[in-house]
């Protein structure tokens, strides 16, 4: 039996902040500090141990997460992730001191170096580094590495090409590593419009960025032909590996003939995200890009595990190896899964994302899709049909982007989640379907935050507990 989600509400404690339940001052001596930097008092929460298990507790009761129920944002990829994998990252022996000497920390290199090997051969790369701690960071971390492969051939290509359906990032990184950003329109069928590249590729072109399938859930068909067009300029094809859903075990950028990808740890390989982190975005390369790889990079040689510098390096990207112990996690994840594991994986995705579609009611005007699809609202705003299906006891999934598709609803529900779920999340779109327009405007209604100003929380956020006291 399911249960009654219609019943559903989130629980609504008006939870007192832990100070302003019990406070003592506490008298402040021989502080190592300078005068001016320090105070003479201090008011501070002073709860006994059940009052603070029972705050914390109720606090997670008036928040939602993948520990409650789905959450099916398209692109984000939010699976429910194991816990045997925390256990993992929480064993003493995972925390080692990253300035240890080499020969001390054979295990953790050798761990390091089979996960790249792994991504290696999961995206089709001949080398990965695990530096950069977020996809945004991996794109801009190939971004660069594509730089300075143009440079040391003594080129100096300024643009970098992005469909107008990719994620915002792509465009951010590229800026940001000093690109001129050109943007490509998308056909009438949501992929890539070849005549559209031919006219924009050329000699300034120093990189094509393109996920595969596309933000639509489609697959670029033309891919073989993308990609000679784009080495034919000269130029490189960057891969937004950031969701690897539908690949895992199927297909693989590298076969495609990209040259450059990232991948997002904290998506495909079960490290819950959002809230800023941590994650980690490992980037892969064809053999020619290896040199420039960021230093320093982890190799096997001769039985031993070494750091070394690859020598065209285009430096550091972050502190030491990366986020270690989010990487961890996607080789306990990885391990545990197997070849067989991962290829179930991404087949499940599909499939799971297929059986939502076909029982929701909103039109979905891209297809055949894969791991996810794009649903409109219609003349709904996309973001009331959200608001609606929180009061159903789900997450909504990602609104109003990609832009191709008018009031987008971005679905993704994972491999992770059963039918029975599948079912709740259909029949919480088909109570915002069927609901009056009064009821979708003022939702949610069983939420312990219900209408939030979103601008005014956005422009002017109260952050700490004393600009709260203070307004
Ligand atoms: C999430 C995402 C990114 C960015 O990853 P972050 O880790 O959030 O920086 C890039 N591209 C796509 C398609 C994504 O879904």
């Amino acid at each position: 039996m399911r249960y009654d989600q219609a019943r559903w509400s989130e629980a609504d404690h008006y939870e007192p902040l832990l100070i302003e339940k019990r406070s003592e001052t506490v008298e402040i001596e021989d502080s190592p500090l300078p005068d001016d930097l320090t105070r003479e008092q201090l008011r501070m929460p002073s709860p006994a141990e059940p009052e603070l298990a029972r705050h914390y507790t109720r606090l997670s009761q008036e928040t939602y997460g993948v520990d409650s129920g789905p959450v099916p944002l398209g692109s984000c990829t939010m699976k429910y992730n194991p816990s045997l994998l925390e256990a993992v990252a929480a064993d003493e022996n995972a925390a080692v001191h990253p300035d240890r000497p080499e020969e001390s920390v054979q295990g953790t290199l050798e761990i390091m170096a089979t996960l790249q090997d792994w991504l290696g051969r999961i995206g089709g790369m001949d080398a990965v580094t695990l530096q950069p701690p977020a996809g945004a960071a991996g794109e801009y971390t190939g971004l660069l590495i594509a730089k300075a492969y143009h440079e040391s051939r003594g080129e100096d290509r300024s643009e970098v090409l992005i469909p107008d359906s990719a994620h915002g990032t792509n465009f951010a990184s590229a800026a940001m590593a000093g690109f001129e950003v050109v943007e490509l329109p998308s056909g009438e069928d949501g992929r890539v419009d070849l005549n559209a590249l031919t006219a924009a590729v050329g000699d300034e072109t120093a990189a094509l960025m393109l996920t595969n399938p596309n933000t639509l859930g489609l697959f670029e068909r033309d891919i073989d032909e993308i990609a000679e067009i784009v080495h034919d300029a000269g130029g490189l094809l960057y891969y937004d590996g950031a969701n690897l859903n539908a690949l895992l075990g199927q297909a693989r950028p590298g076969d495609m003939g990209f040259d450059i990808m990232h991948y997002n740890v904290h998506k495909t390989f079960a490290t819950p995200h959002g809230g800023g982190g941590p994650g980690a975005g490992p980037v892969g390369v064809t053999a020619d890009l290896a040199p420039f790889l960021p230093r320093p990079h982890v190799r096997e040689s001769e039985g031993e595990y070494e750091l070394y510098d690859p020598e065209r390096s285009i430096g550091k990207v972050h502190g030491y190896q990366g986020n270690w112990l989010v990487l961890l996690k996607a080789y306990a994840y990885i391990r545990r899964l197997g070849d067989a594991g991962l290829a179930e994986t991404s087949r499940k995705a599909v499939l799971n994302a297929n059986y939502l579609a076909e029982r929701i009611d909103f039109e979905i005007p891209y297809g055949p899709f894969h791991h996810e699809f794009v649903a409109s609202a219609g003349d709904r705003d996309a973001a009331n049909v959200a608001k609606h299906m929180l009061d159903r006891g789900v997450h909504p999934p990602t609104t109003k982007w990609p832009e191709l598709v008018d009031e987008a609803l971005m679905v993704e529900p994972t491999e992770a989640e059963s039918k029975e779920t599948l079912e709740l999340l259909a029949d919480a779109f088909d109570a915002a379907s069927n609901a009056d327009p009064d009821t979708l405007e003022s939702s949610p209604h069983r939420t312990t935050a219900r209408r939030i100003d979103q601008v005014e929380a956005a422009r002017s956020p109260r952050l700490s507990w004393r600009a709260l006291e203070d307004s």
